[in-house]
């Protein structure tokens, strides 16, 4: 017994153990577009990576000092704690711009900004971080927020100029780092309006999938519904008839057919014209959409006759179904066709036999629809 109790506290501490470290991953699990963002982040700071590993190599070349390598750690560390934990709180669903793009490229000017500061002969190695930050938002920036990540790039880049000129002169020529701002002005600008351009094309293939995804929707629907009635239309009809057919080899179960054929249809066509004559379908649809089982599934398997499938139901039970549709469309009201008119339906009834061709099931329950209405219409006719 004492073991017994001992097994059972310690799974369920297991179990508590696994609950509590569900709650915390990484990457969210149970929000997919969190989970993107997040990704996104783990990309850049994949990049950040490989900036202070060359780095380190830099400092083991002798041509960058322990202090600013150390100052880099430290300022990336920084940067990647809170840029996870506004992540991972959702602080920046708070943001028009969720993804944070701009906020993080501005960030990462930042990091170039510190690296050209300090880096001295190296500087170069940090300069060109600039295309690659403005690559980070081509496909979600539009122009204007591309040129202002540009112009706060420039401006991180101008104040290293300034701050050497103040305080270390002896480390730069001015002139040529002027130039070289003009230079990346230009490269950044025109990046600018290429991505700008890139993430259009982007948005613009985006609206244009969305489109062609809710249109192949709506043609996928009507390729197996009759628009009229909102059944399903013969061919897939017959499709689910035989996916019914073969799982009922497969496990045994049993599933009946009721074949319905409206009665005098054709009179009340020539009496009311065509248009009622549709209404008086859409109306018949309507009722017996109201007492299908979710489970079942109904088809027009001609003008006025359609076919439904009775899944799991044996012949009895089918029975019981179909003299309910007699009695509901009989005493049902077509306010189309005025109040003295009546409309009533005829039904022929069976169940599938194992082993046998579909087919058969489908002729024998419309020799039997044919039956009841040689009978005189309005009834069930059912095989025994
Ligand atoms: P029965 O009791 O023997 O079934 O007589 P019926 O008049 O219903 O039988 P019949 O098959 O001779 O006539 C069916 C009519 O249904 C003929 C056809 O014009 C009409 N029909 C078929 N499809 C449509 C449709 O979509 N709309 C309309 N309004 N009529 C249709
Ligand atoms: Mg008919
Ligand atoms: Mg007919």
């Amino acid at each position: 017994m004492v073991h017994e109790g001992l097994s059972l506290n310690t799974k369920a501490i297991k179990k508590m153990g696994s609950k509590t470290a569900s709650h915390f991953s990484i990457i969210p699990k149970d929000d997919p577009k969190q989970a993107l963002r997040l990704r996104r982040f783990f990309i850049s700071l994949a990049i950040y990576t490989f900036n202070l590993s060359l780095s380190y190599l830099a400092y083991r070349a002798g041509i960058m000092k322990l202090q600013t390598l150390y100052g880099f750690c430290i300022l990336l560390l920084v940067i990647i704690i809170i840029l996870y934990i506004v992540f991972r709180t959702g602080l920046n669903l708070w943001m028009s711009d969720p993804s944070l793009t701009s906020i993080q490229m501005c960030v990462a000017c930042l990091v170039v900004m510190y690296g050209i500061y300090y880096a001295n002969e190296v500087r170069g190695l940090f300069f060109s971080m600039y295309i690659l930050i403005l690559l980070f938002g081509i496909f979600r920036l539009y122009t204007r927020q591309f040129l202002f990540v540009s112009a706060f790039a420039l401006l991180t880049y101008g104040a290293d100029i300034v701050l050497l000129n103040i305080f270390r002169p002896q480390d730069i020529n001015l002139k040529i780092e002027c130039f070289q701002w003009l230079g990346l002005a230009i490269v950044l600008i025109s990046v600018s309006f290429i991505g700008g351009n890139i993430s259009s094309i982007r948005r613009e293939l985006s609206v244009s999938r969305k489109k062609l995804q809710s249109s192949l929707t709506v043609i996928r629907e009507m390729a197996i519904h009759d628009d009229l009635t909102g059944f399903y239309n013969r061919h897939h009809l017959m499709d689910l008839i035989d996916s019914e057919n073969n799982r009922s080899v497969r496990t045994g179960s049993v599933f009946s057919l009721v074949m319905m054929d409206i009665d005098k249809f054709k009179n009340i066509n020539d009496t009311y014209g065509h248009q009622i004559g549709d209404q008086v379908l859409r109306t018949f649809a309507a009722i017996i959409r109201s007492i299908l089982r979710k489970t079942d599934f109904c088809g027009r398997y001609g003008g006025e006759e359609f076919l439904i499938v009775l899944t799991q139901t044996n012949i009895q039970a089918a029975k019981v179904f179909a003299e309910r549709i007699c009695n509901c469309i009989e005493n049902s009201f077509f306010s189309c066709l005025g109040p003295d008119s009546r409309v009533t339906v005829s039904i022929g009834l069976t169940e599938y036999r194992m082993q046998e061709d579909i087919e058969k099931t489908i002729s024998r329950a419309d020799e039997l629809l044919y039956k009841a209405k040689k009978g005189g219409r309005n009834r069930v006719e059912c095989s025994d």
